[in-house]
């Protein structure tokens, strides 16, 4: 095979023959530049993005990995998804594929592999009902993209949200449905956006893609710069104009309404006229001066001008059963008309995810479903450093420390129990425990994010300061935790204002300006009524809260942390009931070059990934374990002793004679239940005896 023949370097770093870092990034650097991008830790596979295509993905390539085992053939993340359905399918066992890495690392094409994988393996005999739902599980992305993706100076086409997908598999493994959990949307886009970075992929389709016609529909103007939300950073052309009309035949295979599509397109246009409208005051007064804008969002949303103007200008106040309006100045108003913008957009995100899992149909609820397995897909945003690092900074990293400490659990820790277990010698490797370092940021009471809602929920005058002062009195003595406050002399924190944590992947300072706002995340009272009561159901559905009495205290909503806290928990939750593969994205460079591999933000990326951690742990061990029993039905046949049967003693005995027949004595070790390979040398030389007896 053609491919085989091109393949340099080692497989499996297991196989270096030292575990250096060095070694561990020439083998990663050679397989890069001869376009062996997939190397194997174990069962956790390692990808660098190519930035090129890269001619492995066609049928033949499919027809070769199908059904069979990972050392079989060079490594390929199809191995990987074929190793997980495997098990799915014999097993009828939950499975897990979780894809890390930084933006841009290929992590969202390296779902979209998998999910074109398992279409292609399933539904051998064509039924109907499995091709649609294949069908709308790859067209669902094409819609997550376009409201959830956005041009980035990292990445032309960068998730800004998380997604975890379960699809899942009748008794027979054909797909039958699935359902997509989308985590923290990156909403302060929608209304500010860097130099060089674009607003959410849709906004550009509508004015791009939709006819002239459409856009009078809409009140807009083909010209992007006119408008203020897509104005601030860059207004690049990438490919709408064909993404809207895939994105709108997208809608109508998922089965979207008319009347929903109309919905989603004229929200997109009311966000970005909302965007246009000033205001101006003059002494207590505060008018709105671009009444054309007002007037346009308020029919596209289906509320009154009126009732619009009076939400963006005022709010209500009730306390002690009386109600009273209070007019806002011009801050609070560019405030809350920004809130608005961000929260309509989140919510109609949401409502478009749960319409596409209403199109999925998941049917984990029926009792047919009994015999249903699922394969779980996480794509999820990778530990990110920026220059400024603020409280989404803060989620997404806690976000990668509670996946570490998952990665940790599974696959380091379960490691070493299972030669303890199986009373196998073996000498525990160091490895660093980021529990500590979760702990610090969700323990209760102690925590930083029950330190941010205190400062949040308290009806004192708190800031972002006196929230800094009160994580310091804290958690000064926590090792994973330091602020300019107790350490001015520390010259990397160079504000008054930055903290930093030592993450698993190294240091984070953080700027506290901004974040018991964004903690809060408050939204006025107003604007949900506004909304609730749109003439528009599928609006007014998105907005369930607004129909509450004005006069009734109602509970303050959760926190954006808390309510984030509790999705990764659920998220952790899910993913520890399954049996989980990994891949581990890598970047070669942050200039989108096929050719260039950057050393320094590689060997960052694998420092922080904990690779050479998972190589030493792997190889200090064994690269294969299997029951005696299966090992047997395996092999027996390689071996006079064992072939046909084996009735000298227990399957352990078989296994025994077979590898001392074979001359492998030395690299193997027996356990309680299963027998432990050493090298994969000797599991090729097996796999190659047994390919030439059937
Ligand atoms: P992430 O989701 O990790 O931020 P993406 O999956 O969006 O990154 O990948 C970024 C870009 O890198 C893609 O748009 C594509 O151009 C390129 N890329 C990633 N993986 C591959 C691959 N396997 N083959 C070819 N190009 C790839
Ligand atoms: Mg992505």
């Amino acid at each position: 095979m053609a491919m085989q023949q091109r393949e340099v370097g080692v497989r499996d770093f297991v196989l270096l023959e030292q575990i250096t870092m060095d070694k561990f990034m020439e083998n990663l650097k050679k397989r890069f530049h001869s376009g062996s991008i997939y190397t194997y830790i174990g069962e956790v596979c390692v990808s660098m993005n190519p930035y090129r295509q890269i001619n492995i993905y066609g049928p033949e390539t499919i027809k070769i990995y199908k059904g069979r085992e990972l050392f079989e053939n060079p490594p390929h993340i199809y191995a990987i998804a074929d190793a997980a359905y495997k098990i799915l399918k014999q097993r009828h066992q939950d499975t897990c594929i979780l894809i890390s890495g930084e933006s841009g690392a290929g992590k969202t094409e390296a779902s979209k592999i998998i999910m074109k994988y398992i279409a292609a393996i399933t539904n051998v005999h064509g039924q109907n009902e499995i091709e649609r739902v294949k069908n709308v599980l790859i067209q669902s992305n094409s819609i997550l993209e376009t409201f959830g993706n956005a041009k980035t100076n990292r990445n032309d086409n960068s998730s800004r949200f998380g997604k975890y997908m379960d699809i899942e598999f009748d008794y027979k493994g054909d797909p039958v449905g699935g359902i997509i959990t989308n985590y923290l949307l990156e909403k302060s886009r929608v209304v500010q956006q860097q130099s060089g970075e674009r607003n959410f992929h849709c906004f550009y389709q509508l004015l791009r893609g939709a006819s002239d016609m459409e856009l009078h529909r809409y009140d807009l103007i083909k010209d992007t710069s006119r408008y203020h939300y897509m104005n601030q950073g860059s207004m690049d052309a990438l490919s709408e104009k064909s993404d809207y009309k895939s994105t709108n035949i997208a809608f109508k295979t998922l089965g979207f309404t008319n009347e929903e599509v109309q919905t989603i397109w004229s929200t997109i246009a009311a966000i970005l006229h909302l965007g246009n409208i000033e205001f101006q005051s003059n002494e207590d007064d505060l008018t709105i001066s671009n009444k054309t804008h007002l007037q346009s969002a308020s029919n596209l949303l289906q509320v009154t001008e009126n009732e619009l103007s009076n939400s963006l200008t005022k709010r209500t106040i009730a306390a002690g059963g009386n109600v009273m309006l209070k007019e806002h100045d011009a801050t609070q108003a560019e405030y809350g008309k920004d809130a608005l913008a961000k929260a309509i957009y989140d919510r109609l995100f949401t409502w478009v995810i749960s319409r596409i899992n209403r199109a999925i149909l998941f049917r984990g609820t029926k009792n047919q479903a009994r015999f249903n397995s699922v394969i779980g897909v996480l794509d999820i945003y990778g530990f990110e450093i920026f220059d400024s690092n603020s409280f989404e900074q803060f989620c997404i990293n806690y976000c990668n420390e509670k996946l570490q400490q998952l990665f940790i659990e599974l696959v380091l820790k379960q490691e070493q129990e299972e030669y303890q277990r199986e009373g196998i010698e073996w000498t525990n490797i160091e490895y660093f425990n980021n529990k500590i370092i979760c702990d610090l940021i969700e323990q209760p009471h102690k925590g930083m994010i029950a330190i941010m809602d205190e400062a949040c929920l308290s009806v004192g005058k708190v800031n972002d300061e006196t929230l800094l002062g009160a994580m310091d009195k804290n958690l000064s003595t926590h090792p994973h935790y330091s602020s300019r406050q107790l350490k001015p002399i520390d010259k990397e924190l160079q504000h008054r204002v930055d903290f930093r944590i030592t993450h698993y992947a190294g240091d984070v300072i953080y700027n506290i300006n901004g974040f018991i706002e964004k903690n809060k995340d408050t939204l006025y009272q107003d604007f949900k009524r506004l909304l609730h009561h749109s003439k528009n159901v599928n609006l007014s559905e998105m907005w369930p809260e607004g129909a509450q009495d004005i006069k009734k205290t109602t509970k303050r909503p959760l926190t954006a942390g808390t309510l984030f806290q509790r999705s990764m928990i659920d998220l952790v939750n899910t993913l520890l009931k399954k049996e989980p593969f990994y891949v581990r994205c890598i970047k070669p460079n942050d200039i989108k070059s096929a050719t260039v591999f950057d050393d320094d933000r590689v060997q960052h990326q694998v420092r922080y990934l904990g690779l050479l951690e998972n190589v030493r742990v792997r190889r200090a061990g064994f690269v294969h374990r299997q029951r005696y029993d299966k090992f047997l039905l395996r092999y027996k046949m390689i071996s006079q002793y064992t072939w046909p049967n084996f009735h000298a003693g227990s399957d352990k005995d078989g296994v025994r004679v077979l590898i001392e027949e074979k001359g492998f004595g030395n690299d193997v070790k027996y356990g309680h239940t299963k027998v432990f390979i050493r090298s994969p040398n000797t599991l090729f030389t097996l796999e190659q005896q047994r390919n030439e007896m059937i």
